[in-house]
């Protein structure tokens, strides 16, 4: 695309967005009485004009039902999360039975583990991505000391070459291949969240399977930013949060992938809970548990109502938009114009204070954009917040800027290298 570095061109391209009007359907912080570019999706999406009225809607059924709330009503809560797999489903590239809607992500990795990672004497390693974000790290590395081996001996992290941001696919395949023996699990994040490098999920997956391991994925920096084909990439498992690009509030209820393949394996060890017990049963308090079909039957507890309709009212957007292709579509364009905007900035200036760390091919990353400030890091992010840039700060000297599709525009991303060329100034 012939980008330009010019107000009208911004005009121009928001004009012709087809998803231009969705911005309206968020809340936007304000920053001196003017709403703040909001380019931190990544971290934690807006909030939906709706979402409010969603939960209020429990909050009544639970005045007006209290406990028939259940199982009543035009939305009773039984069965409530039933509403949303499709949307996810289709989110994730997946089929709705291998999608539920459970619990956090960090809980939900666990308890993923609790069936994929069956370690024997001979099968013990985990392969993971270093830099990983942390609560991953910490996951696995209790995951391994639990069954009783040295999370060092067991977690083998690969990092990118020498003098390289980003990890290599090839490398990512050898070290598969050369641990294969000793192999039980690749466990990556889909983007990694520092250098928002989209991993090859499907090679991953493919290299994992070929040395006999499970593959599965940390979809947060992911799910709801590209687009994924989880059940044709023939993922193992995945768990991902919806308070990200999902929108869905902090600490939103998260969601889960389980290829169908393992429905009926009762070689998969799993945590039970009543709520993973077939729906049709499950009032009936039978003595001994059967797992619900699919996913689903990897619940625990009581699925909570408020979060689900703060989930729904986010979805629903999504259904709206079209779901994620379109979404994606323009996602490829805004962030292309971010990074045409930064060289823009960087070119006026010796072209050496800042260098994007994220992969300039669109098929390796998502929307966001992590770049390193080679001089007076701190001070240029302080400048963009003190101007009503929201993005964030990652130590020692990256700043991740995130356009996200569903509310933010052209417009804006010409507005940030203004503000980013004023920093400089001030620099
Ligand atoms: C955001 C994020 C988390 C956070 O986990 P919670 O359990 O929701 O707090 C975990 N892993 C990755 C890769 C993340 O990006």
């Amino acid at each position: 695309m012939n980008y330009q570095n010019t107000p009208e061109f911004a005009h121009q391209m928001d004009d012709q967005d087809p998803l231009k009007n969705f911005r309206n359907k968020f809340l936007v912080p304000k920053h001196k009485g003017k709403d703040v570019i909001y380019f931190c999706g990544n971290s934690l999406g807006l909030q939906p004009v709706t979402s409010r009225d969603y939960a209020g809607q429990k909050f009544d059924n639970w005045k007006d039902l209290a406990i028939e709330g259940f199982f009543v009503g035009n939305d009773p809560w039984l069965g409530y999360h039933k509403k949303l797999t499709q949307t996810l489903a289709d989110i994730v590239g997946a089929k709705s039975e291998e999608v539920s809607v459970m619990n956090s992500l960090t809980v939900n990795l666990h308890l993923l583990l609790v069936s994929f990672y069956k370690p024997t004497n001979k099968r013990f390693k985990i392969i993971m991505e270093g830099g990983a974000f942390p609560s991953d790290q910490y996951a696995l590395a209790s995951q391994a000391r639990f069954h009783g081996y040295d999370p060092k001996e067991a977690i083998i992290e690969i990092f990118p070459r020498e003098g390289e941001e980003i990890l290599r696919t090839e490398d990512i395949l050898e070290t598969i291949e050369k641990n294969k023996d000793e192999l039980a699990l690749v466990l990556f994040g889909g983007i990694n969240y520092y250098t928002g490098q989209f991993f090859d999920i499907e090679a991953i997956t493919k290299g994992a399977h070929a040395a006999g391991a499970y593959a599965g994925f940390d979809l947060a920096h992911a799910a709801g930013n590209v687009v994924l084909k989880l059940h044709d990439w023939d993922v193992d498992f995945a768990c991902w949060c919806s308070y990200k690009y999902m929108n869905s509030g902090p600490g939103g209820i998260s969601g889960i992938f389980v290829n169908e393949k393992y429905f009926n394996d009762d070689s998969l060890h799993r945590f039970a809970g009543w709520w993973g017990h077939r729906e049709d049963k499950r009032f009936l308090m039978p003595h001994d548990f059967e797992a619900d079909k699919g996913a689903a039957g990897w619940q625990v507890s009581t699925s909570p109502v408020m979060l689900l309709a703060l989930h729904k009212a986010a979805l629903d957007i999504f259904e709206e938009a079209g779901g994620i292709q379109p979404l994606r579509k323009k996602s490829e364009a805004l962030t292309g114009y971010l990074e045409f905007i930064i060289g823009e900035v960087n070119a006026a200036n010796g072209d050496d204070l800042f260098k994007i760390i994220t992969p300039g091919d669109k098929q390796a990353r998502g929307c966001q954009l992590s770049i390193v400030c080679k001089q007076n890091a701190k001070a240029t992010f302080n400048y963009l917040t003190d101007h009503g840039v929201i993005g964030d700060w990652r130590e020692p000297n990256v700043i991740r800027i995130s356009p996200v599709p569903l509310y933010n525009s052209f417009s804006q991303v010409y507005a940030f290298g203004q503000i980013l060329a004023g920093a400089v100034a001030v620099d």
